[in-house]
């Protein structure tokens, strides 16, 4: 007798059930006169592989079983339609089990990328320890989920969670909603049912509004969405604990991680509070949608914009002094109520929001912004009242940030707050950099460009200019800023070899990506170029992030160095070396063996090997 070691138990036998499905498709006659002949679920398990199953609609179509208890599946085998569209119509088709009739909670049991082979049953193997009543097969995009056989393999139980399945390593995001509605604007919110599967095999579950949300991204095939849960979760791992997040889609993005690479630049120059992202695919209604970002919102939230939170009574005096969250906001004017400073900056107001936002404190913040704006716009050598009016730290770092990423929207999209009992304004956060990094055909290639890229046309650039370039303090903050960015990951090592690990957490995912949008070999949004390949399109970022680092040094006029290069080897001290003294552009100024008076500044000094920075 031999012995089979087996993962499936030996009742993991062909499972039956009833078949159902979406409404059926008619057969066409060769005068294209629909027919009586009807392709129902049952054909898909007749055993009949010229036998099919189609749908009346062309997307979000399904066959599958109701097995009438809950089952553990093992296995799952399908053949294509016979037919030539058949093989390819399989790609990207999802099964998925649930115990709700209505499939709303349904996750994924497997995925498959393959074409199928005509007069043939493949099968997967099924990693899911949970058992469901509901099995079925949901075709991809636009194949009016044709399919000749289907199989389900399993054996009866309720088993648990301990092992769901993923499409790939990354977090899924698994949403149905209601009636399988389809979001179509940025104001109404589609009720659904989401339930994000960690790579932990935890499930965070709960009701969920599902709109669309962004600017230009809206109008790309490959939707952005905004989630809002019923309650506040952690997603993730998220610092915030939260009901809003977004699915940024990154369609024009075809490295997939422009805004995870910005993210990271944000991080290492110290910017107060950076949006945390995470790179997941998402499942609409049984459909595989992409690689997409979840990431915060943007709003004022412990762990997000951390300040305080007016209240409508919040009218006088310290209450109505802040918080306020911002945006100078090229699309300000598809807003409810946007404010135009006397400048002519265009204003949303995210907190209070702007149709919310009660008159006073709309005045309040009118006239603050007023006076803010016009000592910086009247900032010189000599009036530098406008440094009682901005963090000079947050905007540094803002503008380095975006600028090291060379991100064309870094003015036309900027956000900035103020705290209560802080007469300051606050950059940040960064946001939206699927344009930057060389992606935008109307600034390639970057680095034929001598000035840098806020010296555009945009709305807030003059005002940003007036701040970076004020007096040569503001000049020496920069370099200061940039120095500690150096010295702390911004290199073209460090960068590239984040880069390239992204990458590989990316690959199965986007491999899927760009099945679902095949558009490697096409320009879309701002492209400027278009290479064909994941592989290519990662090099070229990384092209991209090693010549910005040289030419933000010479633009800068800075000339790395480490704030400390003690070697712990080196014992013996060279007291004849002598004092070499350097300015915050790299400079040597001084070299000798006494060290002299300096006037007002900060210096980078080297002695006895020894570096150290100073500011007299
Ligand atoms: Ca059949």
């Amino acid at each position: 007798m031999l012995l089979c070691i087996c993962t499936t138990s030996a009742a993991d036998g062909l499972l039956s059930g009833t078949p159902i499905g979406s409404s059926p498709s008619v057969d066409y006659s060769n005068n294209a006169s629909a027919t009586t002949t009807k392709n129902l679920p049952a054909d898909a398990f007749d055993g009949n592989l010229n036998t099919f199953f189609a749908s009346y609609d062309r997307s979000y179509t399904w066959v599958g079983l109701d097995l009438g208890s809950p089952h553990i599946i093992t296995r799952v085998g399908w053949s294509p339609r016979n037919d030539g569209l058949g093989p390819g119509r399989m790609v990207l088709g999802v099964f998925e089990g649930a115990n709700q009739s209505d499939f709303s909670d349904a996750l994924p049991i497997y995925l498959n990328d393959q074409q199928g082979v005509i007069g043939q049953m493949d099968y997967a193997d099924v990693s899911c320890s949970l058992g469901f009543r509901y099995v079925r097969y949901i075709g991809p995009n636009d194949a009016r989920c044709n399919i000749a056989e289907l199989a389900f393999y399993g054996h009866r139980g309720n088993g648990d969670s301990t092992q769901l399945y993923r499409p790939t390593n990354l977090p899924c995001v698994v949403i149905h909603t209601k009636d399988m509605q389809l979001p179509y604007d940025k104001v109404n919110y589609i009720e659904s049912y989401v339930q994000i599967i960690s790579p932990d095999n935890s499930v965070l579950k709960d009701t969920a509004g599902l709109r669309l949300r962004g600017n230009a991204s809206t109008n790309f095939p490959k939707k952005p969405y905004r989630l809002k849960f019923n309650t506040k979760h952690k997603v993730l791992g998220s610092p915030a604990n939260a009901k809003n997040w977004t699915l940024i889609n990154n369609y024009g993005d075809k490295t997939l991680m422009r805004n995870i690479v910005a993210f990271h630049v944000s991080e290492v120059m110290e910017m107060p509070y950076t949006p945390f992202c995470r790179a997941v695919d998402v499942l609409v209604n049984g459909e595989y949608k992409g690689c997409y970002q979840l990431s915060d919102k943007i709003e004022v939230k412990k762990g997000r914009v951390s300040i305080d939170e007016m209240e409508p009574t919040d009218l006088v005096g310290s209450a109505l002094s802040g918080g306020y969250l911002w945006e100078i906001d090229g699309y300000a004017y598809l807003e409810p109520q946007p404010y135009y400073s006397p400048y002519g900056m265009p204003i949303t107001l995210h907190s209070p929001k702007d149709d919310q936002i009660v008159p006073t404190q709309r005045t309040y913040f009118e006239n603050y912004f007023r006076a803010l704006e016009d000592k910086v716009y009247k900032a010189s050598a000599t009036n530098t009242e406008w440094r009682s009016y901005i963090d000079f730290m947050t905007f540094g770092r803002y503008f380095l940030t975006n600028e090291m990423c060379g991100n064309p929207d870094v003015f036309w999209s900027c956000y900035m707050y103020k705290k209560r009992d802080d007469q300051k304004a606050y950059f940040g956060p960064v946001w939206d950099f699927d344009i930057a990094f060389d992606n935008d055909d109307r600034q390639y290639p970057e680095a034929n460009h001598t000035q840098f890229i806020f010296g555009g046309a945009s709305n807030a650039d003059g005002f940003a200019r007036h701040i970076a370039f004020a007096d040569q303090r503001s000049r020496d903050e920069l370099t200061e800023l940039w120095h500690r960015g150096r010295n702390r990951g911004i290199s073209a090592e460090e960068l590239t070899a984040f880069v390239d690990s992204v990458a590989q957490a990316l690959d199965a995912s986007q491999h899927l990506n760009f099945l679902r949008w095949p558009i490697l070999s096409q320009r879309v949004h701002q492209n400027p170029v278009a290479l064909g390949s994941y592989a290519a399109e990662v090099d070229r970022l990384k092209q991209f992030l090693t010549m910005r680092v040289s030419w933000m040094d010479n633009k800068l006029g800075y000339t790395w160095h480490p704030f400390n290069n003690t070697d712990a080897n080196e014992t013996v001290i060279r007291d004849n070396e002598g004092y070499r003294i350097y300015d915050m552009h790299g400079r040597m100024i001084y070299e000798g063996d006494e060290l002299p008076s300096l006037p007002q500044g900060i210096y980078i000094i080297q002695h006895h090997n020894q570096t150290e920075k100073i500011i007299r």
